[in-house]
């Protein structure tokens, strides 16, 4: 079918006015440059925070507001002025204001009736509400109004500024731009009276406090994550921001918190308690790319992570079928020593074990040629005796096995973002990190670590992955699979010149993906000292700008002192060590989510003592 060119411009023409007209989108010019401001359907102005980050908190202040610490924020759109008492009447829900005035901020309003207001608000506009009226969680997912986070308003606040004010730290000022204790009379005053601060938000400094919807807790911060943070999960009393009409100077400072217990009906807020709406502005981004989040990740809905603090197993007895030649140093031994190992020490009951299944092609394909896939299966079945090169010898069972290597990983990977375990450690063989996409290398036949991170990506949503690999071999595979990919950063520590002869420190990345792949070559022989310096100084700088959404570990042990490959002097102390530095980053940046992948480490011994090392720390 056909539509006439005519009828398609009036129909365009149409939807252009209709559209103008239920957005109002005009641009308002500011001192600090265009501000996007609409009106919404309901009628009130709400201004475009724009995404970026800021350092949350203050140095010096009250405890609550340390450590200053790096947030990423998202944009949203954000009520230009407090709630007034014309704009709450219009719901029919009743005004319980005590300065009364139709343009007065609302006040005396507790938490659960600002909410309520939200999702009134919401349903006039055809938008869907955030807040369970049984439960009153918030869906952060849903396009409705709620309330601000607390490090959105402390964000919005700051306007971009690190100062006290977001007009500095002369307290003289504060008078052109709040109602407080100086200057109020004691009551409140029509919103919008006083100067905005740069993004166009009025009365963020006085007039009444304003609702947020994170729980209160004073150590918040020292544990808080670092994109879009949403406070405690469980707490008494929600989150109060900015000063109000009977407020002290220093209680109005941007990153002044406080607290109120008036969360439900049986108590009225004080009449200096009011709130502002937020919501979501479409197509929210993590830093620097494209993909939006999954919900269920986003929000958890269960139990926090950070309670639960379970590690994963996957092993299955199917690991030790994959035979290779006598006297090879990849063996099943390694795991024999392994699990005999964490059942000596009592770790092996304290791990939640996690079924193992073999992964489909379709996600072996996300990394590995169908082709190779085909040439592995056939060389197995055929009994081959190598796939590829002399340096990976197979048996019969070997592509089953390596199937269900990779498909351990993504079990692990699965029990991890739906919160059954916190992190989780995957002792598979065959090993991966080698394998390329179209090629068996360095006893590697599947990169189970690389299929793992696309299915992260394609499966959970979750676009940034971090993976590092302190195995004694450059993970040339991996490398090669993500080298234009800004989305996967890789980190590799190993020895140079070594097997498989790549990870020199200029191999960077190329086109997008141009400085997300670190290598740091480390002379033969170096030990903790040299391994801690690399993860303190390269690391970790590294991973927290890039702020990864899950972290995967390519864990070889091969570095170890005792190993017959390695030639280097890493202590099982000091694995357990760089286990904390990474744990650190993925607490640091996504909740704590990582999965360790068995690489190398062929001297028994010392593999089973540092993988005991490793599941120490992860089950901290
Ligand atoms: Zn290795």
């Amino acid at each position: 079918m056909t539509i006439p060119y005519r009828e398609l411009m009036s129909k365009a023409l149409c939807l252009l006015i209709v559209l103008i007209i239920v957005s109002g989108c005009r641009r308002v010019e500011d001192e600090a440059g265009t501000l996007e401001v609409i009106t919404t359907k309901t009628g009130i102005e709400m201004v475009k925070i724009p995404e970026g980050w800021f350092d949350m908190g203050s140095k010096g202040s009250s405890p609550d507001e340390s450590p200053v610490h790096k947030v990423w924020i998202s944009s949203f759109w954000m009520d230009r002025y407090e709630v007034v008492q014309e704009q709450f009447k219009k719901f029919q829900i009743s005004d319980p204001s005590h300065f009364k005035d139709p343009n007065n901020p609302l006040e005396q309003i507790n938490w659960t009736d600002a909410t309520l207001f939200c999702n009134e608000r919401s349903l006039a506009e055809g938008l869907e509400p955030c807040y369970d009226e049984e439960t009153w969680e918030c869906n952060f997912q849903a396009n409705g109004y709620r309330l601000p986070t607390e490090a959105e308003w402390e964000y919005a606040c700051r306007a971009g500024t690190a100062t006290n004010f977001s007009f500095g730290n002369d307290v003289r000022n504060l008078k052109g731009h709040a109602w407080f204790a100086e200057n109020s009379s004691e009551k409140t005053h029509p919103v919008g009276q006083k100067k905005s601060n740069p993004w166009g938000l009025y009365d963020m400094y006085g007039n009444v406090s304003e609702w947020c919807n994170d729980f209160y807790s004073e150590n918040y911060y020292k544990n808080s994550e670092q994109k879009n943070p949403k406070g405690p999960i469980k707490g008494k009393e929600r989150v109060l921001r900015g000063g109000a009409w009977n407020s002290s100077v220093d209680s109005c400072r941007s990153s002044y918190r406080s607290s109120d217990p008036s969360i439900d009906d049986t108590c009225l807020a004080s009449d200096a308690i009011g709130f502002r709406c937020v919501r979501n502005a479409s197509n929210n981004v993590s830093p620097g790319k494209n993909m939006v989040k999954n919900p269920a990740v986003q929000e958890s809905k269960g139990k926090p992570a950070r309670e639960i603090s379970k590690t994963g197993l996957i092993y299955d007895d199917i690991y030790l079928e994959h035979k290779t030649t006598a006297g090879h140093p990849e063996t099943s031994q390694r795991l024999v020593a392994i699990t005999a190992r964490l059942k000596a020490s009592g770790l092996y009951s304290q791990l939640i074990k996690l079924p193992s299944k073999p992964v489909s092609t379709e996600w072996l394909a996300t990394v590995h040629s169908p082709e190779y896939i085909q040439r592995a299966k056939r060389s197995c079945q055929n009994n081959a005796g190598y796939l590829d090169s002399m340096d990976v010898p197979i048996s019969a069972e070997s592509y089953e096995v390596a199937l269900v290597a990779a498909g351990g990983v993504l079990s692990a990977i699965d029990a991890v973002v739906e919160k059954k375990v916190t992190n989780a450690f995957c002792a598979v063989r065959p090993p991966g990190h080698h394998a390329l996409k179209d090629k068996a290398m360095g006893f590697c036949i599947f990169n189970n670590v690389a299929v793992g991170a696309k299915y992260i990506q394609k499966k959970h949503n979750l676009s940034d992955i971090l993976i590092v690999d302190w195995d004694v071999h450059h993970g040339n595979g991996t490398q090669a699979t993500f080298y234009d990919d800004p989305s996967v950063l890789y980190f590799s520590t190993h020895r140079y010149p070594f097997y498989p002869g790549t990870g020199s420190e200029a191999e960077k990345g190329s086109g997008k993906g141009m400085n997300y792949t670190i290598n740091v070559p480390l002379p033969a022989g170096s030990g903790d000292a040299d391994y801690l310096r690399v993860f303190k100084e390269k690391l970790e700088p590294a991973a927290l700008a890039f702020s990864p959404d899950f972290v995967l570990i390519s864990a070889g042990f091969d570095a170890h002192k005792d190993d017959l490959l390695g030639g280097m002097k890493v202590t099982a102390e000091g694995f357990a060590q760089l286990t904390q530095i990474v744990k650190d980053i993925s607490e640091k940046c996504c909740e704590g989510r990582l999965v360790s992948v068995l690489e190398g480490g062929y001297g028994l011994e010392g593999l089973a003592s540092s993988v005991e090392a490793h599941i120490q720390v992860l089950m901290r």
